[in-house]
């Protein structure tokens, strides 16, 4: 497996980041098993679509690696639907769509990764990505095996799943059902509809920056704090969503994560919550 240098800002929503010289990508296991990672390095970042991370201007001097396994596999008998870890959210929708599956029509404007999915158990309208899932494949960099465990072992809960550490998805097994193929195509316009109503387009963010809190939605507090349009060096908390904040093109992002301190303040200040990112930061941020 080859050992690349990337600009990070390339494969990431936020187009945010410098450098990474350690930036392996990976589309066979075999490539894995022969090259050796020492995960004792906390360092170890498995990309996805880079949709919920956001790296330092001044690069990430660990180890990336962006695993390339991009299928969609039906077994109709079964009813499984097996899916590589770096498939695209939107493509399962579709594929769900022309193949009469149900419940998947969420997914349609989730720019992430399957990978990416498992570990932030994403979720919109009612649905969690763990609600699906069967088993998880995964490479786990403790035994330097392929293993796979059943949706219980991963403790799943809102916006995370526990047991993922050290592990890298390869493949999901979603357990599905058939329906309606009119109810499935209207569902799907319908979602698209709700996110270009209520959201900016995906691109210059990383959707939700804060994990909404027990008792309401973090956009709710941020709006209500009058925040909406505030922005630092470019980046801005959006007009459109107050948990969306859009940066402007060569904005930094060291901009974003001192935005991100001045919203979680004066939330605090204004109504004693204490709000918790979604959105990952990596690498040095002053
Ligand atoms: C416009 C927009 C709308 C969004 N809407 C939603 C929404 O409705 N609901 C929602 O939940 N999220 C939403 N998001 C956030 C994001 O798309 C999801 O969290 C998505 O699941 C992240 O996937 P990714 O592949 O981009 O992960 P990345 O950003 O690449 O990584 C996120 C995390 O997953 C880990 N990871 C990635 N791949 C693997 C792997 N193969 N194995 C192990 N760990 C891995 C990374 O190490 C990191 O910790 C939105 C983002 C945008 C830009």
């Amino acid at each position: 497996m080859k050992k690349t240098s990337i600009k990070l800002s390339e494969v990431t929503t936020y187009k945010f980041g410098g450098y990474c010289h350690n930036f392996f990508e990976i589309n066979s296991l075999k490539q894995l098993e022969n090259t050796v990672f020492n995960i004792r390095d906390k360092d170890l970042i498995i990309l996805g679509k880079g949709s919920n991370i956001v790296f330092s201007d001044e690069g990430y001097e660990g180890t990336i690696i962006k695993p390339d396994f991009n299928f969609i596999d039906l077994n109709i008998e079964k009813n499984i639907l097996s899916l590589g870890a770096s498939t695209y959210l939107p493509d399962i929708a579709r594929f769900s769509k022309d193949n009469s599956i149900s419940s998947l029509e969420w997914l349609i404007g989730i720019p992430g990764s399957v990978g990416g999915a498992v570990q932030m158990n994403a979720g919109a309208y009612g649905y969690e990505f763990s609600d699906h899932i069967k088993s998880v494949t995964f490479y786990n960099f403790e035994t330097n095996k392929i293993e796979s465990e059943s949706k219980d072992f991963f403790e799943f809960s809102y916006r995370t799943a526990k047991n993922l550490k050290n592990k890298m998805v390869v493949s999901v097994d979603f357990a599905v059902e058939k329906g309606d193929p009119v109810v499935i195509q209207s569902q799907v316009s319908e979602y698209l509809n709700r996110r270009k109503k209520t959201q900016p387009p995906a691109i210059y963010n990383a959707g939700s920056v804060f994990k909404n809190p027990k008792d309401g939605s973090a956009g709710y507090f941020i709006e209500k704090a009058g925040l909406k349009g505030f922005s630092i060096g470019g980046v801005e908390v959006s007009q459109k969503h107050a948990n969306f904040f859009v940066a402007q093109k060569d904005s930094k992002a060291q901009s974003l994560y001192e935005l991100v301190k001045y919203v979680k303040d004066i939330v605090h200040q204004k109504f004693d919550i204490s709000l918790t990112e979604e959105i990952i930061f990596a690498g040095k941020f002053k």
